[in-house]
């Protein structure tokens, strides 16, 4: 049975329509946690290893413990719930580093270590393309990591011709800049694609929140609204209480008749947020139409929900409203059954808000499901 506390209200809170989710950055996080660590080890095995050789590489030898400090500084940083910006830039900028300096190293160094540098070169820029694709666009990362296998393809055959003898390796040293490239223009495939998703997904988020929510009060309307009652509908077939209450600003024309068109957008949208701002998150409310508003409460019985439209029947009584002063409501309450269906339950609390409207406006009436007569009751 679903916990109505907990519940969490089934429709979106208004939202700026441009936005986006940002959603991913705990993923993220735990991602490079794991990437992180993971690396560290690996760095410190092939350094241990690199120690027992007897011709250990100059890179290794010393690049790895900086490498490896990096890795600690990122988990420590990690953990700590630090900027994931930081960490991503810092990390970037260090293997960025990383790949140059062992490209340089390759064509500098005269003692046959040039393959093996640039051999390993290759992994670490795998590893500048993929962060490149994490942090910049795939444009800008196909960039830089192009960029960066320029200089690994040219430099070390640089390197190799100004030995100006016989490259022992060539063959070798292709295959590895091939099988590198291969990788790369995979990783590019995935940021494309990744791009493309997270941009239909940003447009569908958008499209939905636009079919779903009411452009003046930015609460959810009245589509959105009937998904809500569906939902509690089920609840309550399942067993547990709930109420719908249909509320109704009174004698709305005259405010607009009175002060104009703008100030009753403006009474709307201050009364929508009076209303959202006095029920628990677990409450959905959206806007019925015209200067009506619906509340679908989980797990609140008969009783309950004429207690909360009184409080909010008070409360929005006693606001003043800027420019226009003291605007009532008039509320109808009613349970839902097992048996309702959307129209079942709608009609009654629209019977309900008619009784309120008829025992004299700024009033809460109830209409239990048994009763085929209304219970207006006199809010003090
Ligand atoms: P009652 O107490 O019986 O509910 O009287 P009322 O004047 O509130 O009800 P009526 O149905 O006569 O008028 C509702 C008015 O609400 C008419 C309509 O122009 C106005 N209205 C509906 N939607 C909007 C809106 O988005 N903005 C503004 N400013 N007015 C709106
Ligand atoms: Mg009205
Ligand atoms: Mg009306």
């Amino acid at each position: 049975m679903p916990t109505p506390e907990r519940r969490q209200s089934s429709l979106r809170r208004p939202a700026p329509l441009t936005e986006v989710p940002a959603g991913g950055e705990a993923l993220r996080r735990r991602v490079y946690l794991w990437a992180t660590g993971l690396g560290g080890l690996i760095l410190l095995l092939l350094w241990v290893l690199q120690l027992r050789r007897p011709a250990p590489d100059l890179f290794a030898l010393y690049g790895y413990p900086v490498l490896l400090l990096e890795c600690l500084w990122g988990l420590f940083w990690l953990l700590g719930h630090r900027s994931l910006l930081v960490a991503e830039r810092a990390t970037f900028l260090l293997n960025a580093l990383a790949v140059l300096a062992q490209l340089f190293l390759a064509v500098l160094t005269g003692d046959g270590q040039a393959l093996t540098l640039s051999g390993n070169a290759y992994w670490l820029l795998v590893a500048v393309s993929i962060l490149s694709y994490l942090m910049f666009s795939a444009r800008q990362g196909v960039w830089l990591s192009a960029g960066f296998y320029t200089l690994g393809v040219v430099l070390p055959w640089v390197a190799l011709g100004l030995r100006g003898q016989p490259l022992p390796g060539a063959a070798d040293l292709l295959r590895v800049q091939l099988s590198c490239g291969a990788i790369l223009v995979l990783l590019y495939s995935l940021a494309w694609y990744r791009e493309r998703f997270l941009l239909e997904r940003g447009h569908r988020l958008t499209l939905e929140q636009l079919v779903n929510t009411d452009p003046l009060t930015h609460l959810p309307n009245r589509r959105a609204l009937y998904a809500a009652i569906e939902r509690l509908l089920e609840e309550v077939r399942q067993g547990t209480p709930g109420c719908l209450i249909l509320l109704d600003l009174d004698h709305f024309k005259r405010i607009n008749d009175t002060f104009g068109h703008n100030a009753g957008d403006g009474v709307l949208l201050e009364s929508a947020r009076l209303l959202r701002s006095a029920l628990r998150d677990s409450d959905d409310l959206g806007r019925w139409g015209g200067e009506e508003y619906l509340i679908a409460l989980p797990g609140v019985t008969p009783e309950q929900g004429r207690q909360i439209a009184g409080r909010l029947r008070d409360r929005l009584a006693a606001h003043v409203f800027p420019g226009v002063g003291q605007v009532t409501a008039s509320f109808g309450v009613t349970p839902c059954t097992p048996h309702d269906d959307l129209g079942s339950s709608m009609a009654r609390a629209d019977l309900a808000l008619y009784a309120a409207k008829a025992a004299g406006r700024n009033q809460v009436a109830l209409r239990e499901a048994n009763l085929m007569q209304e219970n207006p009751v006199q809010e003090s």
